[in-house]
């Protein structure tokens, strides 16, 4: 059987219990179960009130439902939403009534998207971006996927592709007609023209784009030091901050390991290396783990001392990761001063008291100036995964090889078009290069 001959269920709302529930349904048979349930189909995309009952006996719940006929639906198929109350025995009730069904199972991770995808209801990247704007934490996370569920990435590339398989045609149409002759320069010239043209759009959305990409991983920033120097105070103060989202890896009860704050928007992580430690309990260590494998990738070190030693933030530089001094316990009388050359050797040098909190806001400024020019002018940026960079990147040095090719043959220069139409193809999650020939038959009309 075909997957998609079944329909799937699943709770779409949140953690239950809660005031109200939504289950979804898509598939052929998700008009026949809310049938089933609310007695009745209700008019299309119109919330109606309904008593669900368990084949017309027993009542479940007092519902709104609604029923979205395919394929105008979110998965292009018939799609139905129960809206119940959130109480776990609604939904056990509900689950295990549409688990009788036949040809009904409940949905995998993402199987609703996944349908809307194969149904051509969204491409890939709209299928990305929709996955980013439910992660979204900060406020231009959640900007940057909304872009990206509205398309823009997958319309640009669709307009690239569809003028880069148009320039392929123009070209393999010369081929056909040139038989064993050159194709004439009036069918190669405006063909090369619109692909310097095209590689230079694509060219700049590749270099004006920051690490817009970052942003859904957010900037890891680590606290390094000597024992003793206050980076566990200073992990705490950042803890208690209005700006920490989270703090979900704690090492002891009193130690913090890592911290996730919104820093206008930004998301920066900062990992305190001293929390990073050797434990025998197994949920500490794989939050140890992975604050260990998250500090070797940071983008920027705050080395904590007592006094302006750098000495060891040396060690820290040499990954060329910038490494900022923090002198701390400035609410002590200052220790005796060390030589200025180990000062000259960080970044930048601030002076905070952890414990009083003295100094902490002209850190916090500078790290939302650090994270502005780190992930630059998100608001233009297009690219936010490393997937779409990297075909992005194939696609242009496609290009590129094409317009190297021309002097070559024409059968080349085509060819590597061919490569760069797949490369978007693939960015958009369709890949079939029939289009090349629709193309050819339909503006050409060779009439062979
Ligand atoms: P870590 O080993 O680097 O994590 O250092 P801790 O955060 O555990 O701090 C070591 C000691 O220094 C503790 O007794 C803290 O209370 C103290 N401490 C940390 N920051 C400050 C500060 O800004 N001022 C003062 N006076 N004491 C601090």
């Amino acid at each position: 059987m075909h997957p998609h001959d079944q329909t799937i269920f699943a709770l779409s709302s949140g953690r239950l219990p809660s005031a109200i529930a939504i289950v979804r349904l898509s598939g052929s048979h998700a008009g026949s179960a809310l049938r089933l349930l609310a007695g009745r189909l209700p008019v299309p995309r119109t919330a109606t009130r309904a008593l669900l009952r368990e084949g017309g006996g027993e009542a479940i719940d007092d519902a709104v439902v609604l029923w979205f006929p395919g394929p105008a639906s979110a998965t292009g198929e018939d799609v139905a939403e129960l809206h119940v109350h959130g109480s776990r025995a609604v939904i056990a009730a509900v689950f295990s009534l549409l688990s009788t069904m036949p040809q009904m199972r409940p949905a995998e991770p993402g199987e609703f998207t996944r349908r809307a995808f194969e149904n051509g209801k969204i491409d890939l990247t709209e299928a990305e971006g929709l996955d980013d704007l439910i992660h979204a934490d900060t406020d231009r996370q959640r900007r940057q996927a909304l872009q990206q569920l509205k398309g823009l990435l997958g319309d640009k590339a669709r307009s690239w592709r569809e003028q880069i398989i148009e320039a392929a045609a123009l070209i393999e149409a010369g081929i056909d007609f040139a038989d064993e002759g050159d194709v004439p320069a009036e069918l190669m010239a405006p063909a090369l023209s619109r692909i310097e043209r095209l590689l230079a759009e694509i060219e700049t959305v590749l270099t004006a784009q920051g690490r817009a990409e970052r942003l859904r991983d957010g900037l890891t920033v680590v606290i390094a030091g000597p024992p003793n120097a206050g980076k566990s105070t200073l992990m705490n103060q950042l803890a208690r901050r209005e700006v920490a989202i989270v703090s979900p890896h704690a090492g002891t009860t009193r130690d913090v390991i890592e911290v996730q704050l919104d820093l206008q928007g930004y998301p920066v992580t900062v990992i305190d290396t001293a929390g990073i430690r050797e434990t025998d309990d197994p949920v500490e260590q794989e939050g140890v783990r992975r604050a260990r494998d998250r500090a070797a990738q940071a983008d920027l070190v705050l080395w904590l001392s007592e006094d302006d030693r750098a000495d060891r933030a040396e060690a820290e530089r040499r990954t060329g990761v910038p490494v900022w001094l923090i002198r701390n316990k400035i609410d002590l009388p200052a220790p005796q001063a060390r030589a200025a050359a180990s000062v000259q050797s960080a970044d930048r040098v601030f002076a905070i008291s952890a414990r009083t909190g003295a100094g902490l806001s002209e850190l916090l400024e500078a790290l939302i100036g650090f994270a502005g020019d780190f992930f630059g002018s998100t608001e233009s940026g297009l690219i936010t995964r490393e997937r779409q960079r990297t075909l992005l990147e194939e696609t242009a040095a496609a290009l590129r090889q094409s317009i190297a090719a021309v002097d070559l043959g024409e059968e080349l220069a085509a060819e590597e078009l061919r490569i760069a139409a797949l490369a978007l193809g693939r960015l958009l999650g369709r890949v079939d290069i029939e289009d090349v020939l629709d193309v050819i038959f339909r503006e050409f009309c060779i009439g062979k």
